[in-house]
């Protein structure tokens, strides 16, 4: 078996080649490179998509989290609470902005933020939380949006790697991920479930307020062309970026389905093997499977690897090191903090092939392999 990838852009970009070149050509013709139509319409569209009344695009989901916190006017010294079981850019913007993260364990099923720790990380100067959808599950959403009310903290979503998914209240009500937060952020990183051609990223909110806000942060804090009114950056979504985004947003839920057809895949040809844990699906979330992240128990993770690549079989290590022990962070004295689910978890995780092209063939041969290499 040749060419298995982590994510397979290219035969996705095959299946839609026709109306991805047309939409690319057509916005080469208008010339409306920075801020064309598609980004508007882009906009409007997503907007319709997640149940929000705002989408802010912008360059990348870095961007959109550093936005989304200048938005917030946060002093420094300001405490952020966030898991380090996250992509490095979530905790980076924080540092950037001279604010402090708080990091917090995360729950060993879901992978994601433990309530019980952000209810102890909270101090007087926290004055933003970030949950991460971390692979695509939801967190836990209510009882952390019940403390950040009780404390009056605005919750910032890192929706990187969920768009699509959804959360479900005890009530029954079912929302978007992203659209939960007092703001949302997503990446359309080429290999994030929505992703475009290059980079991206969007911020979202139901505020009117913090959407005008967000909207000149983005655009050098001006409102009216050259009267700039706060300190911003530059942050565009590229039109041609948003011309395809548009065509890849109507397949976004079929993407979904398929994501999460290749993870039930996995999960029956995995389960009862003493050795492997396979992605824990919360009840509350519809989980779309950014990553298909397995525990292993009992097996030399890098002794797997190297005879899972001799196999041509790729995998990945999401994330070799917690963001509280990165160099980057070493002022925060974040080195000494004890986070003993997440250091457990980034000593036996593995991550498979998971995106929308995957065969039957393929993830035989997968399972085949790795349940033939760790028995
Ligand atoms: C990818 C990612 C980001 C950053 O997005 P970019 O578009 O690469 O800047 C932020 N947070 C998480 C959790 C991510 O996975």
């Amino acid at each position: 078996m040749h060419n298995l990838q982590m994510v397979d852009l290219k035969r996705q970009y095959h299946k839609i080649k026709s109306e991805i070149d047309t939409a690319v050509l057509n916005v080469l013709e208008s010339t409306a490179f920075i801020n064309g139509p598609d980004v508007k319409h882009f906009g409007a569209e997503l907007e319709a998509y997640l149940g929000v009344k705002h989408v802010i695009p912008c360059a990348n989901g870095t961007d959109a989290l550093q936005i989304a916190l200048m938005a917030l006017g946060l002093k420094p010294g300001d405490e952020v609470i966030t898991a380090s079981y996250t992509y490095i850019a979530t905790v980076e913007v924080v540092a950037l902005l001279r604010l402090t993260p708080v990091f917090v364990d995360v729950d060993a099923d879901t992978f994601t933020m433990n309530i019980d720790s952000v209810r102890a990380a909270i101090t007087p100067k926290t004055k933003a939380i970030i949950p991460v959808h971390l692979y695509g599950q939801s967190v836990n959403m209510a009882p952390l949006l019940e403390l950040a009310k009780e404390h009056n903290i605005p919750v910032i979503e890192d929706n990187a790697q969920a768009i699509g998914g959804t959360y479900t209240f005890p009530d029954g009500t079912t929302k978007k991920t992203g659209s939960m937060g007092i703001i949302g952020c997503t990446s359309f990183f080429p290999s994030k479930n929505l992703g475009g051609y290059g980079d991206g990223g969007a911020i979202f909110t139901n505020d009117d307020a913090l959407a005008e806000t967000l909207r000149m942060i983005a655009n050098h804090g001006q409102k009216t062309r050259y009267y700039h009114e706060m300190v911003g950056c530059n942050s565009r979504l590229d039109s041609i970026q948003a011309a395809i985004l548009r065509i890849k947003l109507r397949h976004l839920d079929e993407y979904c389905t398929a994501r999460r057809a290749a993870a039930d895949y996995y999960d029956n040809a995995f389960k009862n093997n003493p050795k492997i844990i396979t992605p824990f699906r919360a009840p509350y979330s519809y989980h779309v499977f950014h990553q298909y992240t397995l525990q292993m128990k009992n097996v030399d993770r890098d002794m797997l690897q190297i005879k899972l690549a001799e196999r041509n079989i790729p995998s990945m290590i999401y994330y070799p090191v917690p963001c509280h022990k990165q160099n980057m962070l070493k002022d925060y004295g974040s080195a000494n903090i004890v986070l003993p689910v997440t250091d457990r978890l980034q000593d036996c995780v593995i991550s498979l092939p998971i995106h929308t092209e995957l065969t039957g063939e393929e993830l035989s041969y997968i399972t085949t392999n790795l349940l033939e290499i760790i028995a």
